[in-house]
C-alpha cells in the first residue's frame, strides 16, 4: 500500500494537463511574459469571479497584504487587528510596514473571536485583518459593524479562501481589500509564486498598479517609490486554466469534508465546525486531538502523513520576540496550536484512501 500524503498538487496538474500544456506553450511562444494580456484577462476573470470590481495581480500573497498596509496609510505607531493563531504571512504583512499587529484570540470556528476585537482597540488602531482560514470566512458582520463604529479599515485574507462565501458574498469583497496567495497549493493554486488584491475602489486599485511596477504608470516615469510585484504572464495564463475548473475542484474538496465529517468517530477528535453564514472551500480539514502528537504519530505509522498549521503562534515566533510576548499571553492560540491537525486533502483523493485515513483515525 502506498503511503497517503496529506496533499497532492500534481493529481490537479495531471487531470487537466493537455490545457495547462496548451497555455504554457503559447504563453511561452507569445514572446511577452510580464504584464500583458493573460495577466489582463485573469484580473477581469478572478474579480468578477469574487465579485470585486478590479484586481490587481501581484507577486505573492505576501505582497499582497503588505503593499496593501503600504498602500492605506497604515505603518509605524499604527495597530492593526489580527487573530493570535494566524499564518506569519498575515503578521509581516502588517510589521513590513512598521505596523504594531494586536492579537486577538481565535473562536472555536478557527477563526478571530469577533466579540474580542472591541477590547483590543485604541487610539492606535487603525485597521483589522480579517485572516479566513482554513477555507472559511470569519463573522463578517460583527467585523464591519466594528470597523464601521471605530473607523477602521478592514483588509481580508482570502489567501486560503478562494471562492467561500460569508452570507451571499465571496471571501474579499467585504472589506476595502482583499487579499489572495495563489502560492501553489491553495485552492486556484498558480505553478510558482503569486498573487493578487481586489478592491472596489477604483483610487485603490490604480495604486496597485502603480505600486507594483516601480511607482510608475508611464515606462521610466516614476511617480512613487514601488516595488517589483507582478503576476507574470505565464501564472496568470495557468491560473485562468485553474480558475475555470475551481467551482469543480471546490465541490470536491466539499465531498470530501463531508465524508470525514460524517464517518469519523473517536471521542478525541473534535471535528472543524462551519460557522452559521459562512460555508467553507476546505482548504484544509483541521480537527483538534488533545493527544495530537500521538494522533499524527500513530498516523504516520500507518503510512498516512498529516501537516500542522500551524505549530508555533506568531507572538512566541523568535522574528517575534521584539514584541515582548511571553508562553501564556494567548492560550487560546497556543492550545491550538498543540492541537490542530489537516488530514490529507486534496482534489483527486480515493475514496479508499479516504477510507484509510478515516478507519485509521477510529481505531486510534
Ligand atoms: C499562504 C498564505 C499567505 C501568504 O501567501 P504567499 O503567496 O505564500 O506569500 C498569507 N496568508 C495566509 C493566510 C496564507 O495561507
Amino acid at each position: 500500500m502506498s503511503r497517503i500524503k496529506a496533499n497532492r498538487m500534481d493529481l490537479t496538474f495531471e487531470r487537466y494537463q493537455a490545457e495547462f500544456e496548451q497555455k504554457a506553450l503559447d504563453v511561452l511562444r507569445s514572446g511577452w511574459y510580464i504584464l500583458g494580456h493573460e495577466l489582463e484577462s485573469f484580473e477581469d476573470k478572478w474579480a468578477s469571479y469574487i465579485g470585486s470590481k478590479y484586481c490587481i495581480g501581484l507577486a505573492s500573497g505576501l505582497d499582497a497584504l503588505w503593499i496593501s498596509f503600504k498602500i492605506l496609510g497604515i505603518g509605524s505607531g499604527d495597530e492593526v487587528i489580527v487573530c493570535s493563531n494566524a499564518y506569519i504571512a498575515c503578521v509581516m504583512g502588517i510589521t513590513m510596514n512598521g505596523g504594531t499587529p494586536v492579537f486577538v484570540e481565535p473562536d472555536r470556528y478557527d477563526n478571530i473571536d469577533a466579540d474580542k476585537i472591541e477590547e483590543k482597540i485604541t487610539g492606535k488602531t487603525k485597521a483589522i485583518l480579517a485572516v479566513h482560514l482554513y477555507g472559511q470566512c470569519c463573522d463578517m458582520d460583527k467585523i464591519l459593524k466594528i470597523a464601521r463604529i471605530h473607523k477602521l479599515r478592514v483588509v481580508e485574507d482570502c489567501a486560503q479562501s478562494h471562492g467561500n462565501h460569508w452570507k451571499n458574498k465571496k471571501a474579499g469583497t467585504y472589506g476595502d481589500i482583499g487579499c489572495f496567495s495563489f502560492y501553489p497549493s491553495k485552492g486556484c493554486g498558480a505553478f510558482g509564486d503569486g498573487g493578487a488584491v481586489v478592491t472596489d475602489n477604483a483610487e485603490l486599485a490604480d495604486k496597485f498598479r502603480i505600486f507594483r511596477n516601480y511607482g510608475s504608470e508611464k515606462r521610466y516615469h516614476n511617480m512613487i517609490v514601488g516595488a517589483n510585484s507582478r503576476l507574470d504572464e505565464i501564472q496568470a495564463g495557468l491560473l485562468s486554466v485553474k480558475l475555470s475548473h475551481l467551482d469543480k475542484l471546490n465541490a470536491e474538496r466539499v465531498r470530501i469534508a463531508g465524508r470525514y465529517s460524517k464517518e469519523i468517530d473517536n471521542p478525541c477528535v473534535k471535528l472543524p465546525e462551519v460557522r452559521p453564514g459562512a460555508d467553507s472551500s476546505w482548504h484544509q480539514y483541521v480537527i483538534h486531538c488533545e493527544r495530537r502528537d500521538e494522533l499524527k504519530d500513530y498516523l504516520a505509522k500507518h503510512d498516512i502523513d498529516t501537516l500542522i498549521h500551524y505549530p508555533i503562534p506568531p507572538h512566541l515566533q523568535e522574528a517575534y520576540r521584539y514584541l515582548g510576548y511571553k508562553k501564556g499571553d494567548f492560550p487560546i492560540a497556543e492550545k491550538y496550536a498543540d492541537e490542530v491537525l489537516s488530514l490529507p486533502m486534496y482534489n483527486g483523493m480515493t475514496d479508499e484512501d479516504q477510507q484509510t485515513v478515516i478507519e485509521a483515525i477510529n481505531r486510534f
